[in-house]
């Protein structure tokens, strides 16, 4: 489920980015936004994959989202529990010139020239925010347990200037980090760490970014909604019948799948029957046929009526068997 809400999260970002005006003065905060979630999504993969094979009696969490106070949440990409420590691993797959800044403490990409590209927000400060806020989680759940944490760079990024407190690790490093805690008598037991992760499970409530643009900030108006070709993002014109075309003579017979998952990504969770009228400019009964094709949940009576999806992976039609 947590995989399919960040490819979907990235399905939609990666849209607004290409639907955006270029001059938008939110476009490089999306950018940042769709940067860090790839870097963190491949970085997570990589840092699961190594903690997997190095086959310790450790319980292995990713993607927790556990709740610190209403609305307020701490997320951690990738969550091990050992017999003395709940481990934090921040992973970051970068392939840039990076150099850790402080004053404000920053990451700032570089190009090879030393200029500045762009700035994002500080991995070991984030680290340092998250395993804060664990130790909270734990004392509010009057659980005694040690945090520990690493920021883990997957990619081949240059660093420059490390930063001066903190652990900042390439990936093979974990072996030797997490090993010390196997040595020695004490802390936890096997049954007692899988007991802890079982708690932490069932309290883990998945970041749900859905509809998107209310979480960033964007107005409906700032995008096209209507149509559009999926090489170059331009609006598409009905043609015949059957076809749309665009100016870049990309044509397709079916704008409407990605043109009503755009919908549910980006402005709703539900639409109308209305609402699907004036989108492709067709009338009520080929509005409600369309509909009828996608694993869609009708609810209410009427002109009230609308049509919500579940967000479980990409849209798609109501296959027919026969
Ligand atoms: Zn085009």
């Amino acid at each position: 489920m947590g995989e399919s809400i960040r490819l979907l999260h990235e399905v939609a970002l990666d849209m607004v980015l290409n639907l955006l005006a270029p001059q938008h003065r939110s476009k490089s905060a999306v950018e940042k936004r769709l940067y860090s979630l790839r870097a963190g999504i491949a970085g997570e993969r990589k840092v699961l994959q190594y903690l997997f094979n190095l086959g310790l009696p450790a319980e292995i969490l990713w993607d927790v989202n556990l709740r610190l106070a209403p609305g307020h949440y701490l997320q951690i990409d990738v969550l091990v529990l050992t017999p003395f420590h709940a481990i934090i691993y921040e992973a970051k797959n970068m392939a840039d010139r990076l150099r850790f800044e402080s004053g404000p403490s920053r990451l700032d990409k570089l190009d090879s020239e030393g200029r500045l590209i762009a700035s994002y927000e500080c991995p070991m400060l984030q680290l340092q925010e998250e395993m804060a806020n664990l130790r909270k989680w734990f004392d509010d759940h009057k659980i005694a347990c040690a945090v520990d944490g690493a920021v883990i760079m997957t990619g081949s990024a240059m660093l420059e200037k490390p930063p001066a407190s903190g652990k900042l690790f390439r990936i093979r490093q974990i072996r030797n980090h997490i090993s010390g805690d196997y040595y020695g008598d004490g802390g936890r037991t096997r049954q007692e760490i899988v007991a802890l992760a079982e708690y932490i499970r069932t309290r883990n409530e998945p970041y749900f970014p859905f509809p998107l643009l209310e979480i960033i900030g964007i107005a409906v108006m700032d995008l096209l909604w209507t149509p559009v070709c999926e090489k170059c993002w331009r609006r598409l014109e009905r043609v015949s019948e059957r076809r749309w075309r665009c100016q870049c003579n990309w044509e397709t017979t079916d704008p409407y799948t990605r043109t009503l998952e755009r919908w549910f990504l980006l402005r709703s969770s539900s639409i109308t029957n209305e609402q699907v009228r004036e989108l492709f400019g067709i009338s009520q009964t080929a509005a409600a046929n369309l509909l009828s094709k996608y694993p869609l949940q009708k609810v209410g009576q009427g002109k009230a009526t609308r049509y919500i999806w579940d967000y479980k992976g990409r849209l798609k039609r109501i296959k027919k068997w026969k």
